[in-house]
This record gives C-alpha cells, sequence and structure tokens, in this order.
C-alpha cells in the first residue's frame, strides 16, 4: 500500500457526527494521518510492533498502522459511540482489503489501560476544554511505551518539550502542521477552522 493509497482509505472512514464538547472529539484528517503513520513506518515504529491509540476516537490512528503492518492495536476511548464507530470502521476497513485487522477495542478512561506496547501513536485531547488532560495521556503513553508518537498544540511545545525530557525521555523528531477542524459545534462559526499542532515522537532514553 502506498502513502496515497493510505489516506484514501482512511479518508473514508466514518468520524463523528456529533461531537462531545467536553471530550474534545476531532478526528485526524486522513492525510496528516496517513503522513504521521507512514513517518512511523519509516522509522521502523509500526511494521510488527503492538501500539496503542489513546483517545483512538473513531480508530483512525490505530487501525491505519494495523494496515501498515503493526502485529496489533489497542484503541482506547472513553467514549462507548466512538467505540462503536471504531469498530464499523474496522469491519469496513476488513471488507474493503480483505484483510484480518488486530485490533482490540478498550472503552474506558486512559488512566484504567495498562497494557504495555512497542509503540504509541496518539492525537489525544488538547486540554482546551480539561487543562490537565494532555498531560495525562502523556503521562500514560511514557508508562506503557519507549517510543511515542503524539499531537498536542503547537503553542505548547517548550511546557511539552520540558515535561519529556523531565520524565526521562527525548524529543527525536518535531513537525507541525495547520490542522482543519470541521466545526459542527455551535461555539465556532466557520465550517472549517485551523489550528496549528506539533507531532512529537519522543523516545526514552537509555541509560
Ligand atoms: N485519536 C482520534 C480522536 C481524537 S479526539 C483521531 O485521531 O481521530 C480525542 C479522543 O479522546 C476523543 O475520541 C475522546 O472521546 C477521547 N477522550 C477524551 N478524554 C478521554 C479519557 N479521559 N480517556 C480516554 N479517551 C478520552
Amino acid at each position: 500500500m502506498t502513502k496515497k493509497e493510505l489516506s484514501i482509505l482512511l479518508s473514508k472512514l466514518k468520524v463523528f457526527e456529533k461531537p462531545v464538547i467536553k471530550l474534545e472529539q476531532y478526528s485526524t484528517d486522513p492525510e496528516i494521518a496517513g503522513e504521521t503513520l507512514w513517518f512511523a513506518l519509516m522509522q521502523g515504529d509500526v511494521k510488527d510492533k503492538v501500539i496503542a491509540d489513546l483517545g483512538s476516537g473513531t480508530g483512525i490512528l490505530g487501525l491505519g498502522a494495523i494496515l501498515l503492518g503493526a502485529k496489533k492495536a489497542f484503541l482506547v476511548d472513553i467514549d462507548t459511540k466512538a467505540i462503536e464507530l471504531g469498530i464499523g470502521n474496522k469491519a469496513f476497513l476488513e471488507k474493503e482489503t480483505g484483510l484480518k485487522l488486530n485490533a482490540a477495542f478498550c472503552a474506558g478512561d486512559v488512566n484504567v489501560f495498562d497494557e504495555k506496547v512497542d509503540v504509541v501513536i496518539m492525537n489525544p485531547p488538547f486540554g482546551t476544554k480539561n487543562e490537565k488532560i494532555d498531560t495525562i495521556f502523556l503521562f500514560k503513553a511514557m508508562n506503557i511505551a519507549d517510543v511515542i508518537y503524539s499531537f498536542h498544540k503547537a503553542s505548547t511545545k517548550d511546557y511539552i518539550d520540558k515535561l519529556v525530557k523531565d520524565n526521562g525521555f527525548e524529543t527525536t523528531h518535531y513537525k507541525e502542521y495547520d490542522f482543519p477542524i470541521k466545526m459542527s459545534m455551535p461555539m465556532h462559526k466557520k465550517r472549517i477552522e485551523r489550528i496549528r499542532v506539533g507531532l512529537w515522537r519522543i523516545k526514552k532514553v537509555i541509560k
């Protein structure tokens, strides 16, 4: 599968119909998801790896990782509606590709998830509604994996870099995207809004 084919396939997945505002439910743009997963594949972080997608939403990152050869992915989300959409997306992809996707759906708070995995790939809530939530996700990721791909608001770069360093990890790669966010939420007037988002690849420092 090429990067382009991956993005096209991911663009056919169902996304949130009625996003829950307090859970910050925004689906990752398929183009950006495809690029991120491809980048992770090139780093040797996907093929035959066990992945966790924390705050998996409708499953674009975790399911995409399996399409690129991950051994298994855990998809963790607190919202059962999101999990249901993820299960539907898995079935759709299996039909579309003829592959059997090894996805384990876990409905519950990210704090309760406790499997050790090789790599976390996540686009968690950015913490606009709940200030500490991005930190909670990052701590959990550092607890269960040595390599992490995570999206955060670019404006929090210094804060994230410090948190990473203070916890025995290092930022090996960083890139920024203009995240298109479809707004079906009453407080936003424009249909598509763009926010500057950073993608971190962080790795545990081996002493
Ligand atoms: N990763 C998905 C969705 C991003 S939106 C994507 O890239 O498209 C963030 C997701 O985190 C939402 O689906 C929301 O339901 C979930 N979430 C928010 N708080 C959570 C918590 N405490 N534990 C687990 N999931 C949570």
